[in-house]
Order: structure tokens, then sequence, then C-alpha cells
């Protein structure tokens, strides 16, 4: 059933039993290439919330967990282009093995940025896991992107911890804009 949020209409997209099959398979990729290491997860805030906490029931090696903040929506459905650091990453990452865990990557501007901050801090290594690809929007070198849960065409999608101004991070399904 199609929702509303705000004033625009949004259909029914990716199903939560959907969302934690990948989740699941995700977590057991993880388990197996982490098996002699302790990676830190840093989770973008606040996007990432959900899947981050669903990924991490699902990872079974020693590990660690921090989250950043990130912002580059200020409402609205198109991104504004500038990124602000709202909140920074708060423990010593040198030597570390990353794995940071996204919502969603559009253009991989955010990630470009992100990719840049942790890369200066000397990590060992840095893995990528998003909930959400969309490939076509990929302009920014991000590299590869090593756990994609679902690649997905340019539309605009709430749900499971993404918002449309402020709204729907608590659905537990993911919904796309609906155009009729
Ligand atoms: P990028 O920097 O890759 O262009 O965009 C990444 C950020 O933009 C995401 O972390 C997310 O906050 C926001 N974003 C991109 N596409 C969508 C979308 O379809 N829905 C929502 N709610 N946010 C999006
Ligand atoms: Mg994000
Ligand atoms: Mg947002």
């Amino acid at each position: 059933m199609n929702i509303t949020i705000n004033d625009k209409d949004f259909e029914p997209f990716i199903e939560h039993h959907l969302i934690e099959k990948r989740t699941r398979l995700i977590g057991i990729q993880i388990n197996l290439e982490y098996e002699k290491r302790v990676p830190v997860f840093i989770g973008v805030l606040n996007g990432s919330f959900m899947f981050m906490a669903d990924l991490m029931k699902e990872v079974n090696v020693s590990c660690e967990t921090t989250f950043v903040k990130l912002a580059s929506y200020h409402g609205g459905t198109a991104s504004s282009g500038n990124i602000t650091e709202e909140l920074s990453i708060a423990m010593n990452i040198k030597n570390r093995d990353i794995i940071i865990v996204e919502d969603i990557i559009d253009t991989g501007r955010t990630l470009s940025f992100l990719l840049e901050k942790i890369k200066a801090l000397e990590p060992a290594s840095i893995k990528i896991a998003t909930l959400l690809l969309k490939p076509d929007a990929l302009t920014f070198d991000v590299g590869e992107i090593d756990y994609v849960g679902f690649e997905i065409a340019n539309d605009f999608v709430v749900g499971y911890g993404l918002d449309y101004d402020g709204l729907g991070r608590n659905l537990k399904d993911i919904y796309r804009l609906y155009v009729g």
C-alpha cells in the first residue's frame, strides 16, 4: 500500500524480509573474511543506523563499532552538494581494519569525502558495506564497493533508516517515490 509523507507519495519497494536475507548474507561474508582480525565498523549516521544494527547482529567475529555523522541532504529529495561533518570518529583507527557502513551510495560524494578523512587516519584496510547502491548515479571515484545489499535505479527511497525531510526512518520496509 502506498504511503504519504508530507507532500509526496511512496510505493512499497523492498520488504523487510528481503533486507534481512541480504543482510544475513553480507554478515556471513564478513565473518569469513575477518575471521582472524578485529574490524572496526564505522556507521555513517543518520541513515545507516538500522542497517548497522541489523548487520552487527549477523557478525560473530570480535569487532568494535563506532559512528561518524555526515550530512549532505538538507531536506528535499536532491543532494545539496556540500557535506558537513557533524560528529567525527571518536577512536584511534590507526592500523585497524575498517568497514564503513552506509545506508545508500548515490553520487558517491559523501563516501569519497569520508574515505579521504579515514585514509588520513592511517588504517590498515578499508572496506565498504552499503545497503543500497545507485550504480547509474555514481560519479565520484570511491573504488570498489565490497558489500552491497541491493543495486537500485535512480529513484528516491525512504524507510529503514532513510528519510524524507526527516521523516520515515522508522519504516521497516523501503519505499520509493511514487510517480503515478
Ligand atoms: P551521495 O553523497 O552518494 O550522493 O549521497 C549519499 C547520501 O545522500 C546518503 O547517505 C543519503 O543520506 C542521501 N541519499 C541519496 N539517495 C537517497 C535516497 O534515495 N533517499 C534518501 N532518503 N536519501 C538519499
Ligand atoms: Mg548515508
Ligand atoms: Mg537524509
